[in-house]
């Protein structure tokens, strides 16, 4: 059985941080179109801080790692990104307790908490156009695979083929809840920048725990 450990987790959040800096241009072009075209540049400040951080201090547990990221998200992101990425992180640091290492529902447990958490601070509702859209059904994917029995690489990269549709799915969506809301009608036809963001931490989920 699957075991995602300390350095796992680190390792996720370190790939999270690589396609987020690959991905930069691409986020800020999306937040232009409907936002105020800062997505990527403040995701890439984050996540360049979180990485720095855990390299000086190399993280000890699994919710270490979660915590520190969280807390680094919440001081160095500013705008809605921050708050909502911190208290998803924050929210998986409480979810992985005092383990070691987390077993494949252990992880599932631990990404549902992150949604939760995303939930609580913005309130997203489906439909709404934000990272909700594209984690939501990521999370709801992933305990189905496993409830089905499927192994933890599978469950994720099924967890990706939801993440990246609901991505997709945002496109024709009007935006309900932060900036591009401002633009009612005027938000559809664009792809909403935070659920392409959190694809991002899907995918490097299927990468390096998917394995
Ligand atoms: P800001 O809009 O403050 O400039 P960012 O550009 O970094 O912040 O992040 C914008 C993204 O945040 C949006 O694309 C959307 O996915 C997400 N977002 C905004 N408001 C909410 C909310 N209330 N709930 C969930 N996600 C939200
Ligand atoms: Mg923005
Ligand atoms: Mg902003």
């Amino acid at each position: 059985t699957a075991t995602v450990d300390t350095a796992a987790l680190t390792a996720w959040v370190r790939e999270f941080g690589r396609l987020i800096a690959a991905g930069r241009d691409l986020l800020t072009e999306l937040d232009s179109a409907i936002g105020d075209a800062d997505h990527g540049v403040n995701m890439d400040r984050g996540m360049t801080a979180v990485l720095a951080a855990l390299a000086a201090d190399p993280p000890t547990t699994p919710a270490d790692v979660l915590k520190r990221t969280g807390m680094t998200l919440v001081s160095k992101v500013g705008g809605a990104s921050g708050p909502l990425y911190g208290t998803a992180f924050l929210r998986m640091a409480a979810a992985a307790g005092a383990a070691d290492a987390l077993d494949a529902p252990g992880y599932a447990k631990v990404l549902r908490a992150g949604l939760d958490g995303v939930v609580a601070r913005g309130k997203p509702a489906a439909g709404d156009k934000t990272m909700y859209d594209a984690l939501a059904p990521a999370v709801d994917a992933l305990d189905e695979a496993l409830a089905a029995g499927r192994p933890l690489g599978e469950a994720l990269r099924a967890a990706l083929r939801a993440a990246e549709q609901g991505r997709d799915a945002t496109i024709p969506m009007v935006a309900r809840k932060g900036r591009a809301s401002y633009l009612g009608e005027r938000s559809a036809g664009h792809q909403d920048p935070g659920a392409t963001s959190v694809t991002m931490l899907v995918s490097a989920a299927a990468t390096v725990l998917g394995g």
